[in-house]
């Protein structure tokens, strides 16, 4: 995928710029982003709320945020709390717009009545499975229900009854009567209202019939004079029928489905019951854990709304389906934290590092750069004494060929500080392991020059022991070992076995003093460690990190070595 420069094509753009030039709409742009609250969003999602908002933003119309609550038994106001929080928290805004289907159920039982007195709906009573037998196969002409031309009283009585609670769950449902040797199955006289006793969280006991998604999502659209209903392309097999619902109600200006592909990111899982099955067999630790592609697991995680608005941007919206690798979630991550992370420095696998030649009580303070990026984050004081804190994996005792870091007799320089000479090490009798080592620093190199003029190869970074504070780092890998997790379990299959077990890995180290009491939420850039994000289970004096990104950029590579 060529991501570099324009974004690719968005078809739905030109639909709406003909619409206004032919006034399909009297010049109005009405969208919404329907989600049915039964989970948390996540990233596919992100990319829906992009496009719904972003066309209406784009076109000087609205967009409605409206929860497609029609199906009880799995909604809650939890997850209606946490989309407006996501949503917002996306950089978008709904104004006054927030509906709920739930609201509408009304209209909608007025909408089913007026569909049975003009001879468009029955009450049908063959059973689930009968149903499905005279539904046919699309390669076959359907079976026409023996209730189908029952007289129109009685459907308007049964349907009433269906309402007042007189039937068990699922014995009768309202059918649309539309054409059952249709091609498209969906027209081949569906379900719009079925019995299904289930407490509503928002209308509580008050229904036992709950319309179809099909029958509701084109009302929702006419009550509220949506102009464009943008979904997925599994909706596209229903358009036909979803036209059909409008076409009834005839409204003066009509909603109009137009669909894109969803996305998929590789090594995760996007649909809501995969990610409802994570949380709840605690595979994961909530809906906001950091490895999940949720927004509040995205956010928890260090991502920032920009990134995901700049990653929606890129993926663009086609018509085909295609996976996404999440190589560019990361590009657009790390792209946009380089401009706003503070650079610090933490050790997250510490050895120590004695400067025997540094005077015992002796402390100083070098200056360090906020943000290389952005001069105006200005510099800070990082305090510096004999005893460091180094990264285990900058020293080896015997180093390969290439390694520039420190070793015995070798000399480095200390990001920001001065120059060390490896003298010795200190290793454990028993087992072997070195604990310390230790070293001379040359005077004349503060600052980082020297008067000889000499050249070090490598530079690491450090925390002072004495000054710096403990914290906790969490240290997030794909959450999937295979690509596509959904796919390789196949239908039914249990995609859990592909869970990538080292997705988590917590270690404690050290970071310097100024980052004792963080704000959840801040961003750094730990020096050559990565990208790094204060979590809420920070206390004063005790950080905690997520690592949000590595700061090796695979996809940037892969954008580079494409032909202009
Ligand atoms: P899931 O398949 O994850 O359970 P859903 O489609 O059931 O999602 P809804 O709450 O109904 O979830 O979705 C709200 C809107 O978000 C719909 O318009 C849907 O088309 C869109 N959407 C859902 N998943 C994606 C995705 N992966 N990419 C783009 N848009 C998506
Ligand atoms: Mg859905």
């Amino acid at each position: 995928m060529k991501t570099g420069g324009e974004s690719p094509g968005n078809f739905i753009r030109k639909i709406v710029q003909e619409d206004l030039a032919s006034n399909r709409t009297g010049g109005r742009v009405v969208t919404r982003f329907p989600p049915e609250p039964n989970g948390y969003l996540h990233i596919g999602h992100a990319k829906a709320i992009c496009i719904d908002f972003g066309i209406a933003r784009e076109f000087g119309g609205k967009c409605h945020l409206r929860m497609d609550d029609t199906n009880p038994s799995k909604e809650s106001m939890e997850y209606v709390e946490a989309i407006c929080r996501d949503v917002k928290w996306l950089g978008w805004d709904w104004g006054e717009d927030l509906y709920f289907a739930a609201d509408y159920f009304e209209r909608m039982y007025d909408v089913a009545v007026d569909l049975i007195r003009r001879g468009k709906a029955y009450v049908c009573e063959l059973s689930q499975g009968e149903w499905k037998e005279y539904r046919g196969v699309p390669t076959r002409p359907g079976k026409e229900s023996p209730y189908r031309n029952r007289p129109i009283e009685e459907s308007l009585d049964l349907f009433k009854r269906m309402r007042a609670g007189e039937f068990p769950d699922g014995s009768l449902c309202l059918r649309a009567k539309i054409d059952m040797s249709s091609p498209n199955i969906h027209l081949r006289d569906p379900v719009l209202y079925r019995i299904m006793r289930a407490r509503h969280y928002r209308t509580g006991d008050k229904w036992c019939i709950y319309p179809t998604y099909d029958f509701a999502h084109p009302l929702e659209d006419v009550f509220e004079g949506v102009t464009h209903s943008l979904c997925t392309l599994e909706f596209e097999v229903h358009r036909p029928l979803y036209d059909w619902v409008v076409e009834q109600v005839n409204p003066p200006i009509r909603p109009m489905q137009h669909e894109f592909a969803r996305l998929n990111l590789s090594y995760t899982v996007m649909s809501k019951r995969m990610l409802q099955e994570l949380v709840q067999g605690g595979y994961v630790k909530g809906w906001d854990d950091p490895r999940l592609p949720t927004i509040a697991g995205l956010r928890r995680r260090g991502c920032t709304a920009a990134a995901i608005r700049d990653f929606a941007e890129r993926v663009g919206v086609t018509k085909y389906e295609s996976l996404t690798d999440i190589a560019l979630l990361e590009h657009c991550m790390r792209d946009d934290l380089n401009k706003r992370a503070s650079r610090a420095m933490a050790v997250l696998r510490p050895l120590k590092l004695v400067i025997d030649n540094y005077p015992e009580n002796a402390e100083e303070t070098f200056e360090a750069l906020n943000n290389p990026e952005d001069p105006s984050a200005g510099a800070r004081p990082v305090p510096f004494s004999r005893e460091l804190y180094i990264e285990r994996d900058d020293f080896r005792e015997n180093p390969p060929p290439k390694y520039h870091r420190l070793a015995p007799g070798r000399e480095v320089r200390l990001r920001y500080a001065v120059y060390v000479t490896c003298t010795s090490i200190i290793k454990d009798a028993d087992s072997g392991e070195i604990v310390e080592i230790h070293a001379n620093y040359d005077p004349a190199s503060r600052g980082g020059g020297t008067p000889d003029g000499r050249k070090v190869k490598g530079t690491i970074h450090w925390v002072s022991a004495r000054h710096a504070v403990r914290a906790e780092f969490r240290l997030y890998d794909r959450l999937f070992m295979v690509e596509e997790p959904a796919r390789a379990a196949g239908e039914d299959g249990d995609f859990k076995k592909f869970l990538n077990p080292r997705s988590l890995e917590v270690v404690e180290g050290w970071v310097e003093p100024s980052l004792a009491s963080v704000p959840p939420g801040s961003h750094y850039q730990f020096e050559r460690l990565g990208y790094f994000c204060a979590d809420s289970d920070s206390a004063p004096g005790r950080p905690v990190f997520n690592r949000t990104v590595t700061l090796k950029d695979t996809w940037a590579k892969i954008e580079r070595s494409q032909p202009d």
